[in-house]
């Protein structure tokens, strides 16, 4: 595994992850949030990732099912992480967030078809 640093535009929110090594796994969603902000998903399980600080600036959006939780930097309006409703033990950490880019191994996610989207990638 890999730790890589990363965080919001302003610096406000700053976090820790341990990734798998290289190419990480990446997930590109085509859902309205996702696709609107250009979020590039990194599933890492709640263990491996620490915040480091920012978590008072941090404010959440739900909509839909409201399972997924949008955090975003009130300050900055960047979403660098935020908890999924794909992967209710993992955060989602947005690939172009952290400070010096991965290799990744992109899979799309048809996010406009959800269902049908998880029920293929758990079936992988
Ligand atoms: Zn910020």
């Amino acid at each position: 595994m890999i730790e890589a640093q990363g965080g919001c535009r302003c610096g406000a929110v700053r976090f820790v992850a341990r990734l798998p090594d290289p190419p990480v796994p990446a997930l590109d969603c085509n859902c309205s949030i996702c696709s609107m902000s250009g979020f590039l998903h990194i599933i890492v399980a709640h263990d491996d990732f620490t915040l480091v600080s920012g978590g008072k600036l941090l404010t959440s959006y739900r909509f839909g099912s409201g399972m997924a939780e949008h955090k975003f930097c009130s300050r900055c309006g960047m979403k660098s992480f935020y908890q999924p409703r794909s992967h209710p033990d993992a955060w989602s950490v947005n690939a172009r967030c952290l400070d010096v880019p991965v290799a990744l191994d992109v899979t799309r996610f048809d996010g406009r078809d959800w269902e049908n989207a998880k029920a293929a990638l758990d079936g992988q």
